[in-house]
């Protein structure tokens, strides 16, 4: 049985020399689907150009990149929106890790994103660091959680909160370092019903290949890992796993 990927870059420029043959292979190997989230506005056609049976595709204003963001960036994306089969409003949310990003403006973009997600019924894709209880504040705030909080980070309480609003929550190899103690016991204490598992390519790699692309095909790594984490088999795993994302994305 395939596996999907609930979380990768593949339009990112360091798949640009091999990215038909990296997808191939991991093809090839099983993985049976990707979702591809942008992350601006300057992305959104090499994001759509990806778009076929296995790719589906999400459209968002990143957090990292909120310096970038123009207020008529929010009219593109409803517009590129409401034209195209796009999946998801992602990526978006909040990143209070990296100091030097505006918070202000990072508020003004995501609560912009979480109502043209609603409007749509869209599911959101987000991204969250250091900011796991401002970004559930503003879900609360919209009354709107129809979400996955790809690779997190928070701790158990964090995951406790977001299971009783049926937040789908999204791991990958960070969670495999032997020395991530908290999240690990943040991770067992998902439920299968609500975890996805992502190889956030090209970035995060594994501990042992720092500084090294993540590539489609560790999916399988990641899998085999989280499933032992978890205490059940890869197939059981894999199975919830793609259930999860065809549900959440409507697929
Ligand atoms: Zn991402």
């Amino acid at each position: 049985m395939g596996l999907i990927d609930s979380h990768i870059h593949l339009d990112d420029l360091r798949y640009q020399r091999d990215r038909v043959s990296l997808i191939e292979r991991a093809k090839k190997q099983g993985v049976t689907g990707w979702i591809v989230p942008a992350v601006n506005t300057d992305r959104f056609d090499a994001v759509l150009a990806l778009q076929d049976q296995y790719t589906r595709v999400a459209l968002g204003l990143h957090p990292y990149w909120i310096a970038d963001h123009h207020e008529s960036d929010l009219m593109v994306l409803e517009e590129v929106l409401d034209s195209h089969d796009v999946i998801a409003v992602g990526e978006c949310g909040l990143d209070y890790f990296i100091k030097e990003l505006d918070r202000d403006k990072q508020l003004h973009f995501f609560d912009a994103q979480i109502e043209i997600a609603k409007d749509r019924d869209l599911p959101l894709i987000l991204h969250v660091r250091g900011a796991v209880d401002a970004v559930f504040e503003r879900l609360k705030a919209h009354g709107y959680y129809r979400a996955v909080m790809h690779s997190f980070s928070g701790s158990v309480e964090q995951v406790q909160q977001m299971v009783n609003s049926g937040v789908y929550l999204g791991f990958g190899a960070a969670a495999c370092n032997p020395n991530a103690h908290k999240l690990k016991a943040a991770l067992q204490a998902v439920p299968l019903d609500l975890l996805m598992i992502e190889t956030d390519g090209p970035d995060q790699p594994f501990y042992d290949r720092r500084k090294q692309r993540m590539l489609p095909e560790h999916l399988f790594r990641v899998c085999e890992e989280v499933a032992a984490i978890k205490g059940v088999t890869s197939a059981t795993l894999s199975a919830s796993n793609n259930a999860n994302i065809k549900k959440l994305f409507n697929l």
